[in-house]
């Protein structure tokens, strides 16, 4: 079987299939301590690219509320299980991947979810956080905490989907690396939906196809970042395109904040598919289960989340979340002493954002003089 260097996990491991890198690859961070599980995202994909017929259950994003949350429920869990436990010498990764271990032409290690599992897009939601007796129905089980956790295809390096699709019919585009199904080709065997670990590949009964994000392909065509991104309520999330190839730029956000400070990780790198979305971890919730969750290096990108005010390109290059509706592929922090920007230019070096660091404040009368009118709000 081929071999393939995979830096999520710190070495070489087997995938099924020899393809060319893309000459750039989609990616993005998500800031697990700014969402507020509003689902604004959700709708805004939902609306746009999922309300057909036989669509119903499909929500190529979702955001989750863990640890009981789950679309399809308990999709973590489960592969988490068949998996094994990740163990990790310093970078490197112990055991196997989810392509590792297999009988000549075996596809990778995965399960298909009942169609009940479809049935709550997001079980448990807020459970912990005192919908219910401040959740007092798990006290005595663990700490209570909780954080929401949005999910979105990973448009992998080494997409399980596309490993065990016996028709073909995914594919990884040159230009960006954004994985799709061609829908002409594929025959619904739902391959993909078993060895996707994220669960992020779909069967549609009533087009008997799978179907999965298509990265918002024709906006990052024209530069612009996806729709779960720019409707985001809380700028959590920055969209763009990293480096695939050569070494990462101190000047690319994404590469800025991934590659080089690793301040965003992987979700379960120890699956080996190398996926492109990258979280900041929640800095309140125990080691042990982020740990699994997100590699090692949890630590680490936690002390430098608390040190931010001190660490001005990287808050810079945090302030661009939600600044633009354009991919930023170049940024820098520019101005001193109190009156500093973050600034992010296009592909085009056309400059797309200036975000200051501090905002101005503007307290305004409550009596509007020229209007003679009280500003308030009505109770
Ligand atoms: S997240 Fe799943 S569906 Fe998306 S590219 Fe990776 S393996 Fe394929
Ligand atoms: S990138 Fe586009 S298609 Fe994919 S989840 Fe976001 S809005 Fe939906
Ligand atoms: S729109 Fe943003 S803040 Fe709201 S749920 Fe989605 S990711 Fe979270």
């Amino acid at each position: 079987m081929p071999t393939r260097d995979n830096w999520q996990i710190g070495r070489k491991m087997d995938y099924p299939y020899e393809g060319t890198p893309p000459k750039k690859q989609v990616a993005y961070i998500f800031d697990t301590n700014k969402c507020i599980a509003c689902q604004t995202c959700t709708v805004a994909c939902k609306t746009c690219w999922t309300s057909g017929k036989g669509q119903e259950h499909i929500f190529w994003n979702n955001v989750e509320s863990k640890p009981y949350g789950g679309y399809p429920l308990k999709w973590d869990v489960t592969i988490a299980k068949k998996a094994g436990v990740a163990t990790w010498q310093g970078a490197r990764l112990g055991n196997q991947t989810i392509f590792e271990g297999l009988q000549p032409n075996e596809p990778p290690r995965g399960f298909r979810p009942d169609v009940q599992d479809y049935a709550s897009p997001n079980m448990g939601e807020d459970d912990s956080a005192g919908q219910v007796d401040k959740g007092a129905a798990y006290s005595g089980m663990h700490p209570n905490w909780m954080f929401y956790l949005a999910r979105i295809c990973n448009h992998c390096d080494n997409p399980a989907c596309l490993a065990a699709c016996p028709r073909k019919a995914v594919y990884k585009r040159e230009d960006d690396g954004i994985v799709l199904i061609d829908q002409e080709r594929c025959r619904g065997y739902q391959e993909c939906v078993k060895a996707c670990p994220y669960k992020k590949s779909f069967y549609n009964a009533i087009s008997r196809t799978s179907e999965k994000c298509i990265g918002c392909y024709p906006r990052v065509e024209q530069g612009l970042v996806s729709l779960c991104t720019e409707g985001c309520i809380g700028k959590i999330r920055l969209h763009g395109l990293r480096t695939s190839e050569g070494a990462p730029r101190e000047d690319h956000p994404i590469d800025y904040i991934v590659r080089i400070r690793k301040l965003a990780l992987p979700l379960f790198p120890q699956f080996g598919t190398g996926p492109n979305v990258f979280y900041i971890p929640p800095i309140h919730v125990p080691d042990v289960y982020l740990d699994q969750m997100f590699g090692p290096g949890v630590e680490e990108a936690r002390k430098m989340y608390r040190n931010l005010k001190t660490d001005k390109k990287l808050l810079g290059a945090l302030l661009l979340f939600g600044a633009s509706d354009r991919m930023i592929d170049k940024f820098a922090v520019e101005g001193k002493d109190g009156a500093e920007f973050a600034v992010g230019w296009d592909d085009k070096g056309q400059e797309v954002c200036r975000v200051p660091f501090t905002e101005a404040v503007s307290i305004r009368n409550h009596l509007d003089e020229k209007r003679q009118a009280y500003r308030q709000n009505t109770p």
